[in-house]
């Protein structure tokens, strides 16, 4: 993991309203600037015009385990890694950028951006801390986000594979999954 540069307050400023503009949650903002409870709580109740939900971030890695939330992320997963490669940039930018990236992409294809910025936040924190990985599909060649340990040579995706009651058509998505 790429450590955190110093900023200037207003690079910091300009990160969280970034941030709160796109959905994301106090926690994140919390994280990811150095800026004080108090003013996060201003700032966010400026550039929102509401207060923040309360409760706890969403914890268990099961949520991108089911079928179209996994498609998501692992759409918006392989964004980022490819950002990660190209770009050296902070991480919380490269999630920035890939999350501005992967909702440009399910709109041009008229689907709902099922994952939030909070969740591509955390599933980038799964993937640093080996919760979750990224493992490939053995029919259509594409990474798709999974435990790990998932063993790769039996490993079929949910595009090549999806339930039964998912049926044909756009649902899940015509998202393109790139094949490295
Ligand atoms: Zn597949």
């Amino acid at each position: 993991m790429r450590s955190k540069s110093i900023l200037t307050e207003a690079k910091q400023i300009d990160r969280a309203v970034t941030l709160i503009q796109l959905g994301a949650r106090l926690q994140v903002l919390e994280s990811e600037t150095d800026m004080s409870y108090e003013r996060l709580l201003r700032l966010y109740k400026e550039v929102s015009g509401k207060s923040p939900s309360k409760g706890q971030l969403p914890f268990s890695t099961d949520w991108f385990m089911t079928w179209q939330p996994n498609i998501h992320a692992s759409l918006f997963l392989n964004i980022h890694e490819y950002l990660n490669k190209v770009a050296e940039i902070d991480e919380i930018d490269t999630i920035i950028k890939a999350y501005r990236l992967y909702l440009e992409q399910t709109q041009a294809q008229g689907l709902e951006p099922l994952l939030s910025v909070t969740r591509a936040w955390r599933l980038v924190k799964f993937i640093d801390n080996g919760m979750l990985t990224m493992t490939k599909c053995s029919k259509c060649g594409g990474h798709f986000v999974t435990h790990p340990h998932e063993i790769a040579k039996h490993f079929v995706c949910g595009m090549c594979n999806p339930p039964a009651r998912a049926g044909k058509g756009k649902a899940a998505g015509g998202l393109h999954i790139p094949q490295h």
